[in-house]
Formats: C-alpha cells, sequence, structure tokens
C-alpha cells in the first residue's frame, strides 16, 4: 500500500491517492481547483500508472469537492458519498460565493450513496465507511483495518481539533458523538489523515481530548 496527499485550494483542502501493489487506488476528496492544479493531479496518476476505482468523498463541502466533475471525466467512475450531505450538493456555489470563492465550473453531484458499514474494495484494500454526522449531515470516514488508516475528513483534526459545527447541517453534539463512538473506539495506532492539516493518530487524538 502507498498513500499520497496534495494540498489543493485556497482553504487549503487535503486530496489523498491510496493505492495497492497492483497500482488500484482510490482517490478521497478531489479538492484541485482551477486546471493547474487538476493537471497536478492528472499527472500524478498517470506518472504513477494507477488506475482509480472509487472516488470517495468524506462530505460535499466545496472545498472538498472542487475536483469532483474533472475527477470522474478523468476516471470514468462517479463519485460516492452520504446522502445526507444532498442540500451541499444542491448549493455549493452559493455557499462558496459567500466565502468569497468563484465557483469553477458546475458543482458535482451525488453519484454513488454511500452508508454506514458499507465496504469500499480497492485491488486487494477494503475500507469500512463510518458514518460521523456532526460537521456535516452526511459526514463519513474511510477506515482501513488491515492498514490501520483512517481518512477523516473534517471531523477529527490533529492537536484537539474537531471539525467547525456552524455550517448548514452542522451539530457539535452529534459530531462529539461520532467522534467517541465511531472514531476513539478504533485501535490506538490507527493512523488519522484528516480533511485539513497534518496526520495523527487515535491515540494522540484521544489523549487531547482526555479519554
Ligand atoms: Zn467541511
Ligand atoms: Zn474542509
Amino acid at each position: 500500500m502507498d498513500l499520497k496527499v496534495f494540498e489543493f485550494n485556497m482553504l487549503p483542502t487535503n486530496t489523498y491517492v491510496v493505492w495497492d501493489d497492483g497500482g488500484e487506488a482510490l482517490l478521497i476528496d478531489p479538492a484541485c481547483y482551477g486546471q493547474d492544479e487538476q493537471q497536478i493531479l492528472a499527472r500524478f496518476l498517470t506518472s504513477k500508472g494507477l488506475k482509480v476505482r472509487h472516488i470517495l468523498c468524506t462530505h460535499f463541502h466545496f472545498d472538498h469537492v472542487f475536483g469532483v466533475p474533472f475527477a470522474e471525466t478523468q476516471c470514468g467512475i462517479r463519485c460516492e458519498a452520504h446522502e445526507g450531505d444532498t442540500w451541499w450538493a444542491e448549493h455549493n456555489a452559493d455557499e462558496a460565493r459567500a466565502f468569497g470563492i468563484p465557483y469553477p465550473g458546475t458543482p458535482p453531484t451525488i453519484g454513488h450513496p454511500l452508508a454506514d458499514g458499507d465496504v469500499i474494495q480497492c485491488g486487494t484494500l477494503d475500507f469500512q465507511c463510518l458514518y460521523t454526522p456532526g460537521h456535516s449531515r452526511g459526514g463519513v470516514c474511510f477506515y482501513c483495518a488491515a492498514e490501520g488508516l483512517l481518512f477523516a475528513g473534517d471531523t477529527l483534526f490533529a492537536y484537539g481539533g474537531v471539525g467547525r459545527t456552524d455550517l448548514h447541517g452542522g451539530d457539535y453534539g452529534e459530531l462529539i458523538h461520532s467522534v467517541r463512538t465511531q472514531l476513539f473506539t478504533l485501535p490506538e495506532t490507527t493512523m488519522v489523515y484528516p480533511g485539513h492539516g497534518s496526520s495523527t493518530t487515535i491515540r494522540t487524538e484521544r489523549m487531547f481530548h482526555n479519554l
């Protein structure tokens, strides 16, 4: 297994590519904004000879999905996300403008719905979808037990942070419940890759949250 992180767009948002030894890949939160960032992603996938099997969205906030339409065209597949974020799919252009960001092109829609417990297979890698609402209604994390990896979106950040809950569909109590029941129950050595900022572990974050 191998993994690459890109920081894309002005917010800046993490885009992850993870692939198995046969070059079968998952693309998580393609956040590339504009042609230059699209080409950085495309060139990387080509240079490694990766075959993207799934485009996964931890949630549908505009900063995480700017690059979804490009990735869908490039890879010939639709994105996967939780339908709890349908409101965001319908309002992303307006919401981006409210942040002073002109929306590039047409915002994506949810291609395939994800639900808690879904298993996403990619070559020899299996990822489990964990439903973690609170930052948004449709927040999910992707967990690979065999590799001890978690892609946490904006549910959990390094050094004691959690996602903001003041945007549409946010709920602080629900977010903390998601973190405690879905994430802090994972093995302590699990590596956590958030939607913004650096990686961390479940052990470190449990310490920050005094658990
Ligand atoms: Zn978000
Ligand atoms: Zn974000």
